[in-house]
Parts: structure tokens; C-alpha cells; sequence
């Protein structure tokens, strides 16, 4: 037998070599925290096309460098997530990842407050040590969020009231001395030429004084990087809507040209933007709703800072854009007549894990069949809001129902 003064001497060995693993551990994931990081940048009503225009004429050479593809915003015509074409709800959906049944935020108002949760919120809890700034040039942004300023989830607010060289310079500073882990950055000229002027060279000026801005904003994250070598920057592009055919002036209703949007960014995207999905399971719009979604920006931000989505507490509609895909074109169908709820996906990419279904945060199904349907009719009375969260490659996605008011 060991005397005892062995034993202790073995167990505090072995406290210390398990004391040692685990700060390795955390210090390999503390070093990761710091190295990743993302900066967002939105223009504001910019419609694809003419987008495209400015670019092939040379006029948008910075915008060009991050490839922007085509997606959509507005949500499913139709549905809980249809949404007015306008920035309030627009740039709630890029930073929440999610449409107006969760975000809230119905139109262009101030006073309305997101009610999901934001991006800046989900980076800041995922570590003390990481920062975030929204910095803006249409004001009522920062308003939507000011319970993630009043909260700490943004720790720097910037409201430059539609001065674009107030944001582009007060972000190139952050770039330059700050120590953010994700800035969001807002032009808003963009938005202004059109509702002045429609679709015209005054609009396709403003995009190309909005790209030298973005140039600017670049020119200062190149600096940091070569100062910073260490440090990973995914940086992302899109605008919150499009604009009203044929002259461009206005925005908010639900045409393709409205609806139509897009993300660009400087690292290479998985199939959901670069392989749209042909044959959508909604074919209106000429297609529109088999491109990427602008919800599917936050999701890729995450995944890029290696935050880990809890799928019980899953709530964010898009998925992400670089890595695993999850399962795509998920939609979820309430039938209050057989009271059960339809969902339906496709899936592109193989994986070796069964996919995973949960509701409101319970996993009710493992499937390791090539499955693309399931059908739940073990609905809770009353049925209330579900949230239905589908994970595949450990990719989740979710979606929300909520029981259509009785009928009278
Ligand atoms: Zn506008």
C-alpha cells in the first residue's frame, strides 16, 4: 500500500497536470476569441442592379473587391416574417438574423425596440473580453438597439446623423486605435440619391462615393492587419433593401426589385450564396427566395467569432455563409385542422451526424434517413408561439409559428 503522503502527493500531481490541460484549453480558446473578428458594413438602398452597374463600369472597385451576390430581405410574402422593404425592419433583420414575428421592428420608428436577440448582444455575452460598436448614419438604428447600448451588449454608439464622412471616419479611427471585436459600419447617402433623384447618374455617383468611403474603411483595416497579422477579419457588405421600379424613387412594398438585396464579403462563402437553390419550394418572385437572405448575416458572423449556438435556445432564421451548411429552404407549416406542424427542407451537403429537430428548445426527433419532411402532431394546447430548430452538421436553423388568432 502507498503511505498516504504518496496518495496526496499523486493526487496533487494530478490536480496540477488537470489544472494545466484546462488552462491550456482555455488559453487556446482565449487566443481564438481575439484573433477573429468582424466588421460589417451596410449601405443603405442600394438595388442590385444598379449596383452592378457602378461595378462594371469601374465605378465601384472597393465594393467589387468583396463579390457581392445576390439575396433578399422582406421575408416570405404571405407569412409571420413579410416585413415592410424599409431600413428599420431591414437592418433589424441584419443584425438579429432573424424577420419582424421575432425582431419587432415593423417600420422606420424610433421608438420601436428589437425584442430578439442582436448579434452585438450574442458576441458580447459569448466572452467579457469582446467588444462591439455600432456606428451609424440613419439615427433611429442605434435607437432600435439602445437596450443593447443601455445593457453594455454595444459598448461604443455612434449616431452620425446622415453625415457618411462622420461614420467612415470615426470607424477608420476605431480600426485604427480601437480594440473592437465587431463593428458594424452604416452609409447612408446611397438611400438619399435615390429617394431625391430615381435611378440616374446622381445615383450611380452617390454609389460611387459611398465605394471610396468603403476604400477608405479598408485601406485603414489593410493597416491594422499588417500591424496585427495575428488577427482574422471576416469582413461583410449589404444593403438593407432595394428599390420601387422602374425609377428607383422609393421602397417599402414587396416587388422583387424591392426585395432584392445583397452580401458580399472577403472570404470564400459556402453553397447558400454562391449556389442558389434553383427550384425553391416558393418559386414567386422569378426564384427570389432560393438566394441567401440577409438573415443569414448574423448566423455568419457567429460562426466566423466560433461562437457555439446552443440549439435549445436557437432563434436566429438564416444560416450561415462560410462553413457547414445546414439543411436549406427550411420552412414550417401550421395546420390548425390536424393541429400539426409541417416542416420541410432540403439538404446539399452530406453529413455523417443525424439531423436533429427540437421545439421550443425540447429535441423531439433524431433522423439518419434521408428524411426531407417531418411532420409533428404532438403540439402543446394551447399551441402558443414554437420555435422549431433543425441542426444538421451542427448547423442550426429555426423558425417561428405562431397560432393564427380564432376565428370568429
Ligand atoms: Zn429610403
Amino acid at each position: 500500500m502507498y503511505p498516504i503522503a504518496r496518495l496526496c502527493g499523486i493526487a496533487v500531481l494530478l490536480g496540477l497536470l488537470a489544472a494545466l490541460l484546462l488552462k491550456n484549453m482555455l488559453l487556446g480558446d482565449a487566443v481564438d476569441f481575439h484573433r477573429h473578428k468582424a466588421l460589417l458594413i451596410g449601405i443603405d438602398g442600394v438595388q442590385y442592379e444598379q449596383l452592378k452597374h457602378a461595378m462594371d463600369a469601374g465605378k465601384a472597385p472597393f465594393i467589387t473587391q468583396l463579390h457581392p451576390a445576390m439575396s433578399y430581405t422582406g421575408g416570405i410574402i404571405g407569412s409571420s416574417t413579410q416585413q415592410p422593404t424599409f431600413s428599420g425592419p431591414g437592418w433589424a433583420t441584419v443584425l438579429t438574423g432573424a424577420w419582424v414575428n421575432r425582431h419587432r421592428i415593423a417600420g422606420n420608428n424610433s421608438s420601436l425596440r428589437n425584442k430578439t436577440d442582436s448579434l452585438f448582444k450574442l458576441i458580447s455575452l459569448s466572452s467579457p473580453t469582446r467588444h462591439t460598436a455600432s456606428i451609424v448614419s440613419w439615427n433611429p438604428i442605434n435607437d432600435n438597439f439602445i437596450d443593447d447600448i443601455n445593457a453594455g451588449f454595444i459598448e461604443l454608439g455612434v449616431k452620425c446623423g446622415g453625415d457618411d464622412q462622420c461614420t467612415t471616419d470615426r470607424t477608420v479611427q476605431e480600426l485604427r486605435t480601437g480594440n473592437f471585436d465587431f463593428i458594424f459600419v452604416h452609409l447612408d447617402q446611397a438611400d438619399n440619391a435615390g429617394h431625391e433623384n430615381g435611378f440616374g447618374p446622381r445615383y450611380q455617383e452617390a454609389i460611387a462615393r459611398v465605394d471610396l468611403q468603403i476604400g477608405q474603411i479598408l485601406g485603414a483595416l489593410d493597416k491594422r492587419k499588417q500591424q496585427n497579422p495575428d488577427e482574422d477579419w471576416l469582413v461583410m457588405l449589404t444593403t438593407d433593401h432595394g428599390r420601387r421600379p422602374p425609377d428607383g424613387y422609393d421602397h417599402g412594398e414587396q416587388s422583387r426589385s424591392e426585395k432584392t438585396t445583397f452580401i458580399g464579403l472577403n472570404k470564400p462563402a459556402n453553397e447558400e450564396l454562391t449556389h442558389p437553390i434553383g427550384d425553391p419550394f416558393d418559386s414567386r418572385l422569378d426564384g427570389l427566395y432560393g438566394f441567401a437572405s440577409v438573415a443569414d448575416i448574423a448566423p455568419t458572423i457567429l460562426a466566423h467569432l466560433g461562437i457555439n449556438s446552443d440549439p435549445e435556445r436557437y432563434v436566429i432564421d438564416g444560416v450561415p455563409l462560410i462553413g457547414h451548411v445546414g439543411v436549406r429552404q427550411l420552412t414550417a407549416t401550421l395546420n390548425t385542422a390536424t393541429r400539426s406542424v409541417s416542416l420541410r427542407w432540403r439538404v446539399t451537403e452530406g453529413s455523417k451526424q443525424p439531423l436533429r429537430i427540437y421545439r421550443s428548445g425540447q429535441l423531439i426527433a433524431k433522423l439518419t434517413d434521408s428524411s426531407r419532411e417531418y411532420i409533428d402532431t404532438e403540439l402543446p394546447q394551447p399551441i402558443g408561439p414554437l420555435n422549431y430548430t433543425v441542426v444538421l452538421n451542427d448547423v442550426p436553423v429555426s423558425r417561428l409559428i405562431t397560432e393564427p388568432p380564432a376565428k370568429r
